[in-house]
């Protein structure tokens, strides 16, 4: 379940290579940018131009394909065109707008589902986000 990560396995095997999909995709305050939308600050295919003196909330952020080995390789974000992330009790599910029904495909809408029903267990619940959509999986 991607509610118990196992960040260091995951880290050693896993980079983020030329997805920058958390530079587009969410919502981030602290650098005034909208959701579904470039940061400023982002090269397409190649990353952040401020690297080294990009934000904290940057340097901490992954994704949980990066840190948790139950995802499997069909979630890596450059692939599944889609990022998930928990936030507290809520996995949070980022669709590229490109892509509005990745989430709905297989082998992604069985495990949203299978997901759904193991994280209601420990009082959590899946968020998916597309474009101005809003969807909960039901477990
Ligand atoms: S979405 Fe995940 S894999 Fe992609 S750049 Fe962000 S942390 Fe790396
Ligand atoms: S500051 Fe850099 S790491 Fe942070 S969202 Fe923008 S491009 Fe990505």
């Amino acid at each position: 379940m991607i509610g118990s990560p196992a960040p260091t396995a995951a880290l050693q095997e896993r980079t983020c290579g030329t997805c920058t999909l958390c530079c587009r995709l969410p919502e981030i305050d602290e650098l005034s940018k909208p959701a579904n939308a470039w940061c400023v600050n982002c090269t397409a295919g190649q990353g952040c131009s401020i690297y080294d003196s990009r934000p904290q909330l940057c340097r901490d952020f992954l994704c949980s394909w990066m840190i948790n080995l139950q995802l499997g390789p069909e979630w890596e974000p450059a692939i599944a065109n889609m990022m998930v992330y928990g936030q507290g009790q809520q996995i949070t599910v980022l669709v590229d707008p490109a892509y509005p029904a990745a989430w709905k495909q297989e082998p992604y809408a069985t495990q949203l589902r299978q997901w759904a029903v193991e994280a209601a267990e420990q009082g959590r619940y899946i968020i998916v986000f597309v474009g101005d959509e809003i969807f909960k999986i039901k477990p």
